[in-house]
């Protein structure tokens, strides 16, 4: 398979961390965000007896951790196959996501559907998800505190799916899930091994569509990647290192 050597296999690597542990310059808030109020309350650990989404669902539609719920239309909890073999994370909802409640439906969506038809795929085989489920503000990106504040959310959606294949739709969650040392255009077509699933960090759409002779072909090739290692997976040539 072209272009997906692991970050770990080269020289310098970056330390490894579980994505169960924070990233911390990931998602720690600089002094200067962190907000006045404590944390909020670490609902992974009550939820880790959930096991089935549409129980899980109705508790991350009623987060309030954060303002970014305040300023948007609802929550945008993800779509898809609840027993999703492979799992796409992207940023945040934009206008039209959070407009019709559903992950990438606005243009960077319709790129991504275009990316699956391509390699064979469905979007309804597939889960789609963000790093927040609120829409920031004027789309900007979400803040570190607000990152720290919804990420029990997607981790418990990870858990519950179980996808064997995530792919990091651009640098925020390659940063956030795998390492906060990537760099999307260095790194991007490379597969990193992460608490027994395997991560590939590609770009974002929305990039994509900004440089699109630039960027396109590239996608296409990290898309070319992920439908081989799903064969692979499937085939059960896939060593998970933990
Ligand atoms: N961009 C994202 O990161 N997520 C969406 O759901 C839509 C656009």
């Amino acid at each position: 398979m072209s272009g997906n050597g692991r970050l770990g296999d080269r020289q310098g690597k970056p330390e490894q961390r579980s994505l169960f542990e924070p990233a911390p310059e990931a998602i720690r808030p600089s002094p200067a965000l962190a907000p006045a109020a404590p944390s909020p309350p670490c609902r992974e650990n009550e939820w880790t007896a959930i096991t089935d989404l549409t129980e899980l669902k109705p508790r991350i539609l009623a987060c309030r951790d954060c303002v970014l719920r305040g300023g948007a239309r609802g929550v945008v909890f993800g779509e898809g196959d609840p027993e999703a073999e492979i799992m796409f994370v992207g940023e945040g909802p934009g206008q039209t996501e959070d407009e019709t409640g559903r992950p990438f439906v606005g243009r960077a969506g319709q790129l991504l559907d275009l990316m699956l038809k391509a390699i064979g795929f469905q979007r309804r085989q597939v889960f789609i998800a963000n790093i927040v489920k609120c829409r920031p503000p004027e789309n900007r990106l979400p803040l570190p505190a607000e990152v720290a504040a919804c990420l029990p959310n997607l981790k418990a959606q990870i858990r519950v799916i179980g996808p064997q294949i995530v792919v990091l739709l651009g640098a925020l969650s390659s940063q956030t899930l795998v390492d906060s040392s990537i760099r999307v255009t260095r790194d991007r077509g490379k597969w990193f091994e992460r608490d027994g699933r395997s991560f590939l960090v590609t770009f974002h759409p929305a990039a994509v569509l900004r440089d699109e002779q630039g960027k396109k072909g590239l996608l296409l090739d990290d898309f070319r990647s992920l439908r081989s290692k799903w064969e692979q997976v499937r085939r059960g040539n896939v060593q998970h290192p933990d």
